[in-house]
């Protein structure tokens, strides 16, 4: 396949971008965040309970554990022993379960047992650093706070060349100075389906992907 012509100017630039969104909408329309939850305390667990874990494991687990502790003030009274057993098939289980009882404790204490709906509360949460608070801030209160960059977003925002960072804070600096803000929630979800159906680390599906033409990554499969 011929190599993609890189655009030259700002327009060329803010024009192969929006080809990139629309391609996105018309491969993963009304995508939304795949941890299962009811709540946004729900969705701060399980996004904890997802750090090097699949989201498929994670939602294994989090029917039991909400029926177990159905309130914020259950989880901040669990041994955390006990909460690591419940948690253990997701990895990491005796951090998590740390996180957890620390985020339910400071929930409960700070702010009436409701999850803070601003970055900057959220940031003081236990287990809850950038991603996780963009996750929950996106997905349960609708507020485009900034974008969320995984391992999915790092990777593509490369390969597309929409940042040269490796470092998650700066390449979501580089994302939202790029992106129109009303894109920043759905522009993460529609990456991190792109990472897992198509564009994954090792053999992406380069020939069967619409933004092939527009893609520089060094590591295509065509
Ligand atoms: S062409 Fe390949 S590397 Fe580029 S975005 Fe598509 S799947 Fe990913």
């Amino acid at each position: 396949m011929a190599k993609p012509q890189r655009p030259k100017t700002a327009a060329e630039r803010k024009a192969r971008l929006r080809t990139i969104l629309d391609h996105l909408d018309a491969l993963y329309p009304n995508v939304t965040c795949e941890l299962n939850h009811s709540n946004a305390w729900e969705l701060l667990v399980a996004t904890i309970l997802s750090a090097q874990c699949t989201d498929k494991r994670v939602n294994m687990v989090t029917p039991g554990l909400f029926a177990k502790y159905p309130t914020v003030r259950d989880f901040a009274n669990v041994s955390q022993e006990e909460l690591a057993e419940d948690i253990r098939s997701t990895g990491f289980f005796n951090n998590k379960a740390k996180s957890v009882i620390g985020a339910a404790k400071k929930v409960l204490n700070d702010f009436g047992g409701e999850v803070p709906p601003s970055m900057e509360q959220l940031l003081t949460v236990p287990g809850a650093a950038r991603k996780t608070a963009n996750v929950v801030l996106g997905t349960a209160f609708g507020i485009a706070s900034g974008v969320v960059v995984d391992t999915h977003v790092q990777r593509i925002a490369n390969r597309l060349d929409l940042t040269k960072e490796s470092d998650p804070v700066k390449i979501e600096q580089d994302l939202v100075k790029l992106l129109p803000r009303d894109r920043w929630i759905l522009f993460s979800h529609q990456i991190i389906h792109h990472g897992r159906r198509m564009c994954t680390a090792r053999n992406p599906q380069c020939a069967q992907c619409p933004i092939e033409p527009l893609c520089y990554a060094k590591d295509k499969s065509v």
